[in-house]
C-alpha cells in the first residue's frame, strides 16, 4: 500500500496559511514523484518503539502499584503538542478505521476544542479541555495513542547532554498517592531521543521539511481537511 498521496496531503495542510500549504504541497509531491513510500518501513520501528515505551512505562508502573483510572486532573484535559508525521500519519490509521458516526462526532468535537484553545490562549490562560478523542473517560484511539499520551503520570527524568538532569514528580494523582515511595529510574531521553531519530529519517526519505506542532484537535481536523480533498 502506498502512502504517499497521504502524506503529501497532510504535508500540504499542516503549516497554516493557504499560501504555505500550496507551497509546501507542490513541492513535497516533487521531491517524492519518482521515490517509493518510506511510511511502510517507517511504521514498523514506530510501533516497535512504542511497544518499549509501554513495556518501560508498565516497569515503573509496576514497581509503584499505579493504576490510571481517571482523575478530575485529567492528562487528557492538557493541551499537548506533538511534533512527528510519522505519529499523526499512525493516528489516523487508527481514525480512518472508526465508524463514519464516530469520525464525524470526533472532527465536531475537534473544531470545538480547537475553538476553545483559541480562545483560551487569547484570553492568556490554560485551556482545560477534553481531548476530543477521550469519550465516556475512554480514549478512542488508545492503541494509536502518540508518545506523550503514553508517558504521561509516572516521575521520570530527562537527561539531555551538556545539561543537568531534570527529574519530574509525574501527575498530581500520582505525586498524592506515591510520593513517599522510592524512585523508579524511568529516563525518557532515550525514547525521546529515538523518537527525534526515526522521525528524522522519516522526513529526510520522503523530502518534508516543515516542522510539525499540533494538538489532537488539530491534527483531526487535519485528517478531515485531507479526506476532503480526496
Ligand atoms: S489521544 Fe487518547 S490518551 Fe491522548 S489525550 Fe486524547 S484521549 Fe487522551
Amino acid at each position: 500500500m502506498s502512502h504517499t498521496p497521504e502524506i503529501n496531503r497532510i504535508s500540504s495542510i499542516i503549516g497554516g496559511t493557504k499560501q504555505k500549504v500550496a507551497i509546501i504541497s507542490s513541492s513535497i509531491n516533487r521531491q517524492l514523484s519518482s521515490r517509493p513510500d518510506p511510511y511502510d518501513a517507517f511504521r514498523k520501528n514506530l510501533v516497535d518503539l512504542y511497544d518499549r515505551m509501554d513495556n518501560r512505562y508498565d516497569q515503573a508502573a509496576i514497581h509503584y502499584g499505579f493504576v490510571c483510572s481517571g482523575c478530575e486532573e485529567n492528562c487528557c484535559r492538557t493541551k499537548f503538542h506533538h511534533h512527528t508525521y510519522l505519529e499523526c500519519l499512525y493516528l489516523k490509521e487508527g481514525f480512518d478505521a472508526l465508524s463514519e458516526e464516530n469520525k464525524h462526532t470526533i472532527i465536531y468535537r475537534a473544531r470545538a476544542v480547537h475553538d476553545a484553545h483559541s480562545i483560551a490562549d487569547r484570553n492568556g490562560i490554560v485551556a482545560r479541555e477534553m481531548c476530543p478523542l477521550n469519550v465516556d473517560s475512554r480514549c478512542l484511539l488508545y492503541s494509536h495513542r502518540p508518545m506523550i499520551c503514553r508517558l504521561h503520570g509516572i516521575p521520570h527524568e530527562l537527561n539531555r547532554p551538556g545539561q543537568t538532569i531534570q527529574f519530574h514528580q509525574g501527575c498530581n494523582d500520582f505525586h498524592d498517592a506515591f510520593n513517599a515511595t522510592d524512585y523508579y529510574p524511568f529516563d525518557r531521553t532515550p525514547l525521546y531521543m529515538q523518537m527525534a531519530a526515526l522521525e528524522k529519517r522519516f522526513k529526510a526519505e520522503s523530502g518534508i521539511n516543515q516542522k510539525v506542532k499540533m494538538t489532537i484537535a488539530e491534527m483531526i481536523m487535519t485528517y478531515h481537511e485531507t479526506d476532503r480533498h480526496r
